[in-house]
């Protein structure tokens, strides 16, 4: 069973999108009760008409149900005293000190890591064009290709002779290609042979360093990362760098869905990772005259985020634009919107923003000023 202090380690990735502290050390979170499965948790807020308010309350909800043993959570919000709201100021005062950056991601930005428990479904070439739907919608969008042996974003989005530069402070500047900011190791070297060399030198440590030494933007809104395929211990490094990362899964029709799910989920608890959702890949080919073909079966995505507890995304049907456009770095979002994959992803990235809305930051911080 789940215990409160299960809970409240969970909630310490929970960060104020504004004072960039976790809201266990800013001591929002009140009382933790637990009653077999349901979940009570109280929150204080620094006003009541704080506008992260929706959004604290959704990631809260969202970091509790992943948890083993929870099947639904109440949050009770409160409102903190003036004393309390000077405790909280001068406790993220100080940890704004203490922690100056510990990546470069700016924690406002919100980190989608698109994994799959095997290679090939797809992940790759959804996580380049889910990046490109989303920055279509205005936002500013990187994309992280952790993928360091097998890395294909580059070719994806038409980058491969591009480099990546770096700035006088010495830090990695990512490349535009397509209005995405990109960062992967495909723009560090020539080919899959020099890769191969540096495996195990440098390359070992390219996560961290990706998230560390890259100037990423400061208004990121989004950051996609292309996870390697599998739970091993990149994925590992990135939950712990990123406490705000989410999880995209991407599975296809035929795949054994417990098989995954059962990887899947133990990668998300042990990392405490919140699952966001499933898109299902490779679903059913329609031929011009609209007869269907589920050439990879049918029913993998819904039956994984069924066993997983959390929604379908989208269902992506198969469409030889994604492997031409994908090949030739025209991806299928771009090149042909009006296609039958293009709108599958385009509705899929619609519906991960709504349930990731960009965080605001003319917030609650500056009407405290005016308390
Ligand atoms: P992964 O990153 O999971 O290894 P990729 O994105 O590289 O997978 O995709 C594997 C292959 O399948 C690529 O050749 C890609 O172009 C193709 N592909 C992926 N999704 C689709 C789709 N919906 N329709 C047709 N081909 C696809």
């Amino acid at each position: 069973m789940v215990s409160p202090d299960d809970i409240r380690e969970a909630l310490t990735h929970v960060i104020d999108p504004e004072l960039h502290t976790d809201i266990v050390d800013l001591g929002m979170v009140g009382d933790i009760t637990v009653d077999g499965g349901s979940v009570v948790v109280g929150i204080a807020l620094t006003i009541a008409s704080c506008p992260m308010r929706g959004q604290i309350e959704a990631d809260v909800e969202r970091r509790v149900v992943a948890l083993r043993g929870v099947d639904s959570v109440t949050i009770r919000m409160s409102v903190m005293s003036q004393e309390q709201r000077s405790t909280l100021m001068e406790r993220a005062r100080m940890r704004a000190r203490e922690t100056a950056t510990p990546t470069a991601v700016s924690p406002s930005t919100r980190v989608i890591a698109v994994s799959s428990g095997k290679g090939g479904v797809g992940k790759s070439s959804l996580s380049v064009n889910l990046a490109l739907a989303i920055s279509e919608q205005g936002h500013s969008v990187g994309l992280l290709d952790a993928d360091i042996w097998g890395f294909s974003a580059p070719r994806m989005l038409g980058a491969n002779e591009m480099r990546l530069g770096a700035n006088e402070d010495r830090k990695i500047v990512p490349t535009e290609a397509r209005g995405i900011h990109l960062v992967s190791t495909g723009l560090l070297i020539d080919d899959e042979e020099t890769a191969l060399m540096w495996r195990g030198l440098m390359l070992s440590k390219a996560v961290e360093q990706f998230l560390n030494d890259v100037a990423w933007p400061t208004d990121l809104g989004y950051l996609v990362i292309d996870m390697p395929p599998g739970t091993g211990d990149v994925q590992m490094a990135l939950a712990r760098l990123l406490p705000q990362a989410e999880m995209v899964v991407v599975t296809t029709p035929q795949i054994a869905a417990q098989k995954v799910a059962a990887r899947v989920a133990d990668m998300a608890r042990r990392s405490h990772m919140p699952i966001i959702g499933v898109i299902e890949n490779m679903a059913g080919f329609t031929t011009e005259d609209g007869s269907r073909y589920d050439i990879f079966g049918a029913g993998g995505g819904a039956s994984l985020a069924d066993d997983l507890g959390v929604e379908l995304l989208g269902s992506i049907p198969i469409d030889p634009d994604v492997a031409s456009g994908g090949d030739s770095g025209d991806p299928v979002v771009i090149v042909k919107p009006e296609g039958p994959a293009a709108i599958a992803i385009t509705s899929a990235a619609d519906r991960i923003v709504e349930i990731l809305p960009p965080l605001q930051l003319d917030s609650c911080i500056g009407r405290l000023a005016t308390l």
